[in-house]
């Protein structure tokens, strides 16, 4: 039935049409491209998930076309607010070293190179639209794994910072922080937004601490300057040296929903105790998934959601911006994987169409 869009007679009407602009599921955007694709051959990491996840969405109802929209590829001066003007230099000219390649543990091309350019625009895009809408997805991105002179652990350049740095340049926001929840230590981030840590003492966990745990999660605690980086990882994982996040939370192996959940909980009430960001960058990596193969956490995907959804509920409760990107997702069966990434632009559609 045709709706007269010129006379709103009700509020909930009123209500519907700010929240989803004409033609949209969403009352966000979703920014995606066929070209996230990573061409990296036969690899673990499901270069396909990206066109995945948007079929998933589309496919399920949960989003429609309109909902999407495709990013501009990053400025080289984007990129080089964050990386060394030789790192720059040798990838757009294909002269990394053979050490520099293998540590990337992914194959150069400079196809490769304009993929991860793009995915870099997307993370700026995302980071735009989520202070304008409250939050925003890129359907990729998360390359937490990139530093400033090298890339490492399937990232080549780090997406989530270089947005973080060209909004604070365009005097958008002043203050940040990177909530990870990828199963890996976001090292590019903290090396990158590096703080002094101060050690504390583990806060007491609202879920209750498993009393068989062999041994407690530690949390650890820094000062930070302009971006508050939170991580909370396998501790005994990729990778070796992990550079101090203002707080880590170094969880051990096959912790699972509950205190998993009470963990995050304390990080983030404490992160938020400290620091008054202006924009959340949430790197909602699927990996902390039992069935991962890089992964020796132990979370349902029903956990994975509810770990979604606190972040999403925070956020909003104190009306902070916050901005998704996906990182990594190993699962045995890739289906697990874009179910669990599907999942999070779920729990933000039922977080941010409450009223
Ligand atoms: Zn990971």
């Amino acid at each position: 039935m045709p709706v007269n869009r010129g006379k709103p007679r009700i509020i909930g009407f009123l209500r519907m049409e700010r929240l989803y602009p004409e033609g949209s599921m969403l009352p966000f955007k979703l920014v995606y491209s066929d070209d996230y694709y990573l061409p990296i051959g036969a690899h673990v990491f499901p270069a396909e998930k990206y066109r995945r996840i948007h079929d998933r969405l589309i496919g399920s109802g949960v989003a429609e076309h309109s909902d999407f929209i495709s990013p501009h590829p990053a400025s080289d001066e984007d990129v080089l607010l964050v990386h060394t003007p030789q790192y720059v230099h040798k990838l757009k000219t294909g002269t990394l070293t053979a050490r520099e390649e293998l540590e990337m543990e992914i194959p150069y091309s400079p196809e490769l190179v304009r993929s991860f350019w793009l995915a870099a625009g997307g993370s700026i895009l995302a980071a735009n639209h989520a202070l304008k809408d409250g939050v925003a997805f890129n359907i990729g991105g998360g390359f937490h794994h990139a530093f400033p002179d090298h890339g490492e652990g399937f990232c080549m350049i780090h997406d989530v910072a270089i947005a973080i740095r060209r909004m604070q340049c365009d005097g958008k926001i002043a203050r940040a922080m990177t909530v990870d929840c990828d199963v890996h230590h976001g090292n590019g981030t903290a090396a990158i937004f590096a703080g002094v840590r101060i050690p504390s003492e583990p806060l007491p966990s609202r879920y209750g601490a498993s009393a068989t745990r062999p041994r407690p999660p530690k949390m650890r605690n820094a000062h930070a300057g302009e971006v508050f980086t939170i991580s909370l990882h396998q501790e005994n994982n990729y990778p070796a040296w992990k550079p101090p996040s203002s707080i880590d939370v170094d969880l051990p192996d096959e912790i699972g929903d509950d205190d998993y959940l009470g963990w995050l909980d304390n990080a983030l009430s404490s992160g938020l105790r400290q620091f008054e960001p202006d924009l959340i960058c949430y790197i909602a990596g699927a990996d902390p998934y039992r069935e991962d193969q890089l992964g020796g956490l132990s979370l349902s995907v029903e956990g994975l959601k509810k770990r979604d959804e606190l972040v999403f509920r925070i956020a909003k409760t104190r009306g902070i911006p916050i901005m998704v990107t996906f990182a990594g997702g190993y699962a045995r069966v890739v289906d697990d994987t874009v179910t669990i990434h599907s999942n999070t632009v779920v729990a933000s559609k039922e977080i941010f169409a409450e009223t």
